[in-house]
């Protein structure tokens, strides 16, 4: 008979970085630059991914390769939902270590994103929804279908924000005063409008020099000017960026974040006007 301790859950506002780093990770492998050798812990970067405190519960945003790293790290296991910002690999591949969760939430796992990522959910992952997959062996997911429309997720509003990340159309999210816009090049006019008056945005910056995909440092800052927001928290970085010496060249109010980095804002109340279009049952 196993037994499962206990655990905490993130308090309504509570936002906990559990990855920060590119699609390699920080140390690269077989990299001996003096930020993968560095022995400062904010320089060791875990795939990007947050959790979020809502008051009826903490979610995902993403599942990269380390999530079981990063949840046992932070003491989090009762996760009542999962939201993907898009199905590449770093984003993706902890998906599996999902298969406790449904230990702790007497449920499947809610898992929303666009057809696209649960089409490839599905292809990556097919052995979840073959017949008689044992019980626990294999991930239990309830997929809700999301665009762009806001919803309603545990009490909270959720504004799906559409990023371009270079020729792929991904999602933000913006919770209250707080969006998160990872792997992002460029922002449609209408996302720009959904991330006014913020207190805090988590945004992509891989990098000083630009990459077709990603925000580099010039390029992140400037959105930054452009939407004003109170604070601001720089994620999805590679090991050009050294923690210290990146945090002394940024702007009062912009900070490099790290793994492990807990933040607080306000989040706005659920409208009860809003049921995401389509349930699906799937896996177990
Ligand atoms: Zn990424
Ligand atoms: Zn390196
Ligand atoms: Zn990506």
């Amino acid at each position: 008979m196993t037994t499962l301790g206990s655990h905490r859950s993130l308090s309504p506002g509570e936002i906990v970085f559990l990855g920060t780093g590119t699609s390699h990770g920080v140390p690269l492998i077989g990299c001996q630059c003096p930020v993968c050798t560095s022995d400062d812990p904010r320089n060791r970067r875990t795939r990007c991914s947050v959790a979020v405190g809502l008051p009826e519960g903490t979610i995902l945003i993403d599942t990269p390769p380390e999530l079981r790293l990063q949840l046992v790290r932070e003491g989090l296991a009762d996760i009542r939902a999962v939201l993907y910002t898009h199905a590449h690999a770093d984003h993706l591949f902890g998906l599996d270590d999902l298969r406790i969760i449904p230990r702790y939430i007497h449920s499947p796992v809610p898992v929303y994103c666009e057809v696209n990522v649960q089409a490839r959910i599905r292809k990556a992952f097919d052995y979840a929804f073959e017949e008689n997959s044992p019980a626990g062996g294999v991930p239990q997911l309830e997929f809700v279908t999301i665009q762009t429309e806001p919803f309603d997720l545990l009490c909270t509003r959720v504004t799906p924000i559409r990023l371009k990340h270079g020729p792929w159309d991904i999602l933000g999210y913006r919770f209250g005063d707080a969006a998160y816009c990872t792997d992002v090049k460029s922002f449609p006019p209408e996302s720009l409008d959904r991330l006014r008056d913020l207190d805090v945005l988590i945004l992509d910056c891989l990098r000083h020099e630009p990459h077709p995909t990603h925000l580099s440092v010039d390029e992140a800052l400037a959105i930054i000017n452009l939407l004003r927001p109170r604070r601001c928290y720089l994620t999805h970085l590679c090991h050009r960026l050294e923690h210290a010496a990146f945090a002394g060249q940024l702007p009062d109010g912009v900070e490099p974040a790290y793994d492990g980095l807990r933040i607080r804002t306000e989040l706005t109340p659920a409208s009860g006007d809003s049921r995401p279009a389509s349930r699906l049952l799937t896996g177990g």
